[in-house]
């Protein structure tokens, strides 16, 4: 099924979850595992990402099409262009059609560690945008999502100039945003009515993660570009020795910003679950 049909169905917020392909055969099984437990939440959607410079290529594929096989669960491919020439992009894409799978996050994706800025393929695409303007020309059929950033895409100057670009994105044909993490309503609201100022309408899906550990804070502010609250750093700092207690207040703060977001009116909320089930199942026994 689509998803920008799900989106426009459904009379309730839809609940999707975000899964990656694993590297060892022991993350695969515990993954079938997790995927199991996760069915039980009657997910509307899941989606599986795309390693680094489309290191999991064939293995993202394969899981959208295990998930929508063995557990008849729709599934979204995520998919970047780095690295990769607009032949190398069409071949992939004619293999996730092949398989059924309707949904794809087309993203530029990030750039080799090694290289810090991202330089675009010479017969490839330098933005997300340009990505989906290809897959539309091409007349594949898939229903196509994108990213956004409520605290702004790193390599962008502002947030207006980023915004601006992801009003060209919207007009290529992404049909649904989902922004990166973030933990400050606040600013999602200010994004939120930026947005809608700038005309864009589809839905704006938040990318929501509860924080597992104290070692993630200072990853999540790197990679992610996010601001944590200040009392909940604290928060869980003093509980940073004690896993289960620091698990549950991460919880109850997820909680907690997942029911101001429904009550903001949004259309639904994808979990970045990290392949673990715990967390999102405790975070969605108190929202249905
Ligand atoms: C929901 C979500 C899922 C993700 N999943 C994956 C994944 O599975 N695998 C992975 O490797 N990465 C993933 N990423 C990370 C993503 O690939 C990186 O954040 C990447 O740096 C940006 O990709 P994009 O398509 O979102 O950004 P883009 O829209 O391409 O924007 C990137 C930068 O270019 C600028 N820009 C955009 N359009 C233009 C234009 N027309 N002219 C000039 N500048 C422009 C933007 O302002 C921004 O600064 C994900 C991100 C999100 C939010």
């Amino acid at each position: 099924m689509k998803i920008s049909e799900i989106y426009s169905k459904a009379n309730k917020p839809v609940f999707s979850f975000e899964i990656f392909p694993p590297k060892t055969i022991e993350g695969d099984y515990k993954l079938i595992n997790t995927v199991s437990e996760l069915k039980k939440l009657s997910p509307s959607f899941i989606s599986v990402t795309y390693g680094a410079g489309g290191s999991t290529k064939d293995k993202t594929i394969d899981l959208c099409e295990s998930i929508q096989s063995q557990f008849q669960i729709p599934t979204m491919c995520h998919f970047t262009c780095v690295g990769a020439s607009s032949i190398d992009v069409k071949a992939t894409l004619k293999i996730i059609e092949s398989k059924k799978i309707e949904n794809v996050i087309a993203l530029r994706g990030d750039p080799p560690k090694d290289q810090g800025v991202f330089i675009k393929h010479p017969m490839g695409f330098a933005n997300g945008t340009e990505l989906i303007e290809f897959i539309k020309r091409e007349n594949f059929s898939f229903c196509l999502g994108g990213g956004c950033y409520p605290e702004k895409h790193p390599d962008s100057p502002t947030l207006d100039d980023d915004i601006r670009f992801l009003k060209k994105k919207v007009e290529a044909g992404a049909e649904f945003l989902i922004t990166q993490l973030f933990f400050s309503n606040q600013l999602f609201q200010k994004f939120r009515d930026k947005i809608k100022l700038a005309g864009i309408t589809v839905p704006i899906i938040p990318g929501i993660m509860p924080i597992t550990s104290f070692s993630q804070i200072e990853r999540f502010r790197g990679m992610a570009n996010c601001q944590i609250p200040d009392d909940l750093v604290a928060e869980l700092e003093a509980l940073k020795d004690h896993p289960v207690e620091f698990l549950d207040k991460s919880i109850q703060f997820t909680v907690s910003q997942c029911k101001e977001l429904l009550s903001m009116g949004v259309s639904g909320i994808h979990f970045y679950t990290l392949n673990q089930s715990r967390a999102t199942i405790e975070i969605m026994k108190s929202l249905i």
